[in-house]
């Protein structure tokens, strides 16, 4: 498109009408481009078959939604043809973006990048295979404009297999809203819709998007949940088998420590130690009163094995609890890492602005 960029408007009429034209249509491209309202994060790993149709689907749920959008997909080093696909939509849309990933890094990595390059107020992660529905996402923002920072979807009615996905999924969810005291029904659900501010600066790892959330709300964040549609995948097929499931587990409990114990890791690993040194006593004065109160022979009983072995185990436990501390240090503070969130500030800035 030839775009005038010239801000001299011409005198003539028809070349003024036609100039004022050209101005505002580019006005609105980078009105568009510089910042959209929404920003769709797109993971796709060999999707070939499935990426022509989800745009058309998009296309016509983001354009009833109103507001300015890009769709970002990551490319995570698929090995089909869904790249080409992708180029296709981009020469054909400004308004689509693709970062191709050198090799496979996995979902929560993709979403990682997608969620760096997005530009939207408004950040909203969904899978490529279609198995969540485009039209969702103006419900999602419809709760969001209730006044929430997050909305996360919930796959009532999910068609996946039932041994492999929905049970263990079920038992997952279970544990991590008991876990994390954060409600929700379904953390692996890939569509939700977050606010700019509290996804921005969450680091991503292993398997903790779905953990986004849980983040968000022990920052302060207020979250809603509401029902999603959610379909049989058609094409292509599902990265995952029942081994996400115990990974996801993992995960829960490093976030829980994380949270809880980031900053004082010596309080769980010296409360270990304590612990253990504890036993340790006691088995000792158990050993001394069967000693001389009964006449048991130290070496008849396991006691001074178990002494021995809750000693070194109390005394590793502060150790390690001790260079827990010092690499907690080291990474808030080589990082510039604060202990604490704000919300809000009046008349001061943040310190890193400070002149
Ligand atoms: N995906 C990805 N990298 C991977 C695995 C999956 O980008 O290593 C993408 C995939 O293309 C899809 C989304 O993540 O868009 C969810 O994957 P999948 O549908 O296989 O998961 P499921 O729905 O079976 O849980
Ligand atoms: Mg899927």
């Amino acid at each position: 498109m030839n775009i005038n960029k010239n801000t001299i408007p011409p005198i003539d009429v028809n070349a003024r009408i036609n100039w004022e034209k050209e101005q505002n249509t580019y006005k609105e491209m980078t009105r568009q481009m510089a910042k959209p309202e929404l920003s769709v994060v797109i993971p796709v790993y060999n999707e070939e078959d499935n990426i022509e149709l989800l745009y058309e689907k998009l296309l016509l749920a983001l354009t009833a939604c109103g507001r300015t959008w890009e769709v970002i997909f990551i490319d995570d080093g698929s090995s089909d043809s869904s790249f080409e696909e992708l180029q296709k939509l981009v020469n054909l849309d400004h308004r689509a973006k693709v970062v191709k990933f050198v090799k496979n890094f996995g979902q929560t990595a993709a979403l990682a990048a997608g969620i760096d390059h997005a530009r939207g107020q408004v950040i909203i992660p969904m899978d490529a295979d279609l198995q969540n529905d485009p039209e969702d996402i103006q419900r999602l923002l419809d709760k969001m404009d209730e006044g929430y920072d997050v909305v996360s979807g919930w796959r009532k009615d999910r068609k996946d297999a039932f041994a492999s996905r929905l049970l263990p999924s079920w038992i997952a969810n279970k544990i991590i809203s008991i876990i994390s005291q954060v409600p929700l029904h379904d953390y692996g659900c890939s569509l939700k819709a977050y606010r700019r501010e509290v996804i921005k600066d969450v680091r991503l790892y292993g398997e903790m998007h779905r953990f986004v959330p849980i983040y968000a709300t022990w920052l302060g964040a207020k979250v809603a949940e509401i029902p999603v549609n959610h379909h049989a995948r058609q094409y292509g097929q599902s990265k995952y088998g029942i081994s996400r499931t115990f990974k996801v587990v993992l995960d829960l409990m490093t976030v829980k420590f994380m949270s809880t114990y980031f900053t004082k890791p010596i309080y769980v690993f010296g409360s270990f130690g304590m612990g253990s040194l504890g036993i340790a006593c006691l088995a000792f004065v158990w050993m001394v009163v069967l000693k001389f109160g009964y006449h048991t022979s130290f070496i008849e009983t396991p006691l001074p094995v178990l002494i021995a072995m809750f000693l070194s185990l109390g005394f590793q436990f502060i150790l390690m609890g001790l260079l827990a501390e010092i690499l907690m240090r080291t990474y808030h503070e080589s990082q510039g890492k604060r202990i604490y969130a704000v919300s809000k500030r009046l008349n001061t800035l943040a310190p890193e602005e400070e002149i």
